[in-house]
């Protein structure tokens, strides 16, 4: 997200909790709610005696559906059904967030200095079975998966969790379990191959089972299911447009549209695992021409459907958390499938015979926060190596000045941050690329501006990534569409370093880690040199990368 566009909804924000302060009256505080594992909800809150009131349609951060009655409102949370008073207040319609928690099952408790509702789940059962580490708790949890050296052990937080006082424990003599914090349940493991099981990456859920098979790290979860007797969104599930479990779309009746046409109960997820999604439309018919996809932004995915004529119902969803909106956009002779997606991730979409297969891959970001993650900063050349100049212009100091004040963002951030160079000095390439796999470093980021052989003939910003590297071509996608932001310079997009060199560029090539490589504009280009050396391009460029990486991260997002 940009920062005007999380202003100006903090600024909405803000504004409509004052109307609805006023009328509430003097009893009410401003408040916030933690949910679990979610960051606190966004939409202003407000506390009033023991209760704590939130915009009906604000629990839609965390996944629920929400039906208005007259006089209530029916939620769908958690694969259950419960229903709450509807209030309005200053023109807004409100409901109470406690009682609706309470309701679910969660622990709650009221931090009074901040105001804080903290809603947590109640972790019932934690269990080492074989090669399995299984944990059940009252709500949907997501676990920090991560490893630790001297013992080598496996550590499992459970995140926006509290232990229950006579949860069913049955651990072995290598591992233990203790609420760390008083939101964190950790669970450690002693074992030799805890950084191989360390990869495996979270869903939620409130059946956990984590492999400690070394060959095969993942993390099951089971699915919440739909409350007994209902679908998802409240329908009947006797309804004949709605595939069942297990059931594919193709056995369902045709209801409307050509015959032939692909319906909207024929795109389905088919699997899903911690790092992948497959989502398939099956019979999408006799295609007019090849089937292509672009990213108009790193989370959201365009399938082009020539000649198909999909229709999707206002509120269809798939059932995965991994894509929180699917709409079809219907043009003259075309349907564009709109996937967006929860997070940044990539994207392959093949198609066979009227099958359309279309694969995300969810990069692993550990917790998705900024925040403790370890990113190198490299600024190209230095010493004798001035990169390239003109006009009395140097590489060298323009990727020092931008990669310094970049730094400092990222540290402003929460970030731990490793410097390839401090000053005018020459660092060999591959000297670049042990520093960061000695810092453990999560990413890489080497910042370069671009030359060519004619002067004033090309500008604006590229960002490279290693050819075949699907990560960093996600990465390279959220810095770049940041950067594009601020730079007022023409955005090249990203590109492969295959396109410039065989086998890529040398510090790309051999990370150890998400590495990119950004050509910030061109240097022999008037326009672009006297815009390089700008606070406003430099400081923008810092900003940038932060955000771009925060995006990448996702936040928390399954
Ligand atoms: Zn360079």
């Amino acid at each position: 997200m940009t920062a005007h566009s999380g202003m100006k909804r903090l600024l909405l924000a803000m504004l409509s909790w004052m109307i609805a302060m006023a009328a509430f009256g003097a009893q009410s505080r401003s408040a916030q709610v933690i949910y679990t594992y979610h960051d606190p909800m966004s939409e202003a809150v407000y506390r009033v005696a023991d209760e704590c009131y939130a915009p009906v349609f604000a629990v839609e951060d965390w996944g629920w559906k929400v039906q208005l009655d007259r006089d209530d409102v029916k939620l769908i949370a958690e694969g259950k059904k419960i229903t709450v008073p509807i209030r309005t207040v200053g023109g807004r319609q409100v409901i109470p967030v406690k009682l609706a928690l309470e309701k679910l099952g969660a622990d709650l408790t009221w931090d009074d200095s901040s105001n804080t509702l903290i809603a947590k789940s109640l972790v019932n059962g934690i269990k080492i079975d074989g090669n399995k580490l299984e944990i059940s708790s009252s709500l949907p949890v997501k676990a920090n998966i991560f490893s630790m050296d001297n013992p080598s052990r496996l550590v499992v937080d459970v995140l926006g969790a509290k232990l229950l006082d006579d949860a069913t424990i049955s651990m072995t003599k290598n591992s233990r379990m203790k609420q760390f914090k008083p939101d964190v349940v950790r669970v450690v493991v002693e074992t030799p191959d805890a950084q191989k099981l360390a990869q495996a990456t979270s869903i939620a859920s409130n059946d956990l089972t984590i492999s400690l098979d070394p060959n095969a790290p993942s993390v099951v979860a089971k699915p919440v299911g739909p409350p007994p007797g209902e679908n998802p969104d409240g329908t009947d599930s006797s309804s004949p447009d709605q595939p069942g479990p297990g059931q594919t779309g193709s056995q369902t009746p045709r209801a409307n549209g050509q015959p032939g046409d692909p319906q909207f109960a024929d795109l389905l997820v088919d699997a899903e695992s911690s790092s992948s999604v497959l989502v398939l439309l099956r019979n999408a018919g006799a295609l007019t021409g090849p089937v292509e996809f672009r990213k108009p932004d790193p989370s959201t995915l365009d399938v082009v459907l020539p000649g198909a004529h999909l229709k999707l119902p206002d509120d269809f969803k798939l059932k995965t958390k991994s894509v929180i909106q699917t709409i079809a956009v219907q043009g003259a002779n075309v349907t564009i499938l709109r996937l967006t997606l929860a997070r940044p991730m990539g994207a392959q979409v093949t198609s066979d015979s009227g099958e359309i297969r279309i694969q995300l891959s969810k990069p692993n970001v550990g917790n998705g926060q900024l925040a403790g993650k370890i990113v190198v900063i490299d600024p190209g050349h230095g010493g004798h190596d001035t990169g390239a100049h003109s006009n009395g212009v140097y590489e060298k100091n323009l990727t020092l000045a931008i990669s310094l004040k970049t730094a400092d963002a990222l540290a402003a951030a929460g970030a731990t941050v490793v410097m390839t160079r401090k000053s005018d000095v020459f660092i060999p390439l591959l000297e670049r690329n042990n520093i960061a796999d000695q810092a453990q470093a999560d990413f890489f980021i080497a910042i370069h501006i671009n030359s060519n052989t004619l002067a004033n003939s090309m500008s604006g910003s590229i960002a490279f990534h290693h050819k075949g590297n699907d990560t960093s071509r996600v990465f390279a996608e959220c810095i770049q569409n940041e950067i594009a932001q601020i730079s007022k310079l023409p955005n090249l997009g990203v590109w492969s370093d295959g396109k410039i060199y065989q086998s890529g560029f040398s510090v790309l090539r051999n990370a150890g880690q998400p590495a990119i490589l950004l050509e910030l504009g061109f240097i022999n280009d008037a326009r672009d040199r006297a815009r390089l050396q700008t606070q406003d391009f430099q400081d923008g460029v810092a900003q940038a990368i932060v955000s771009g990486l925060q995006d990448y991260l996702g936040n928390g997002k399954p």
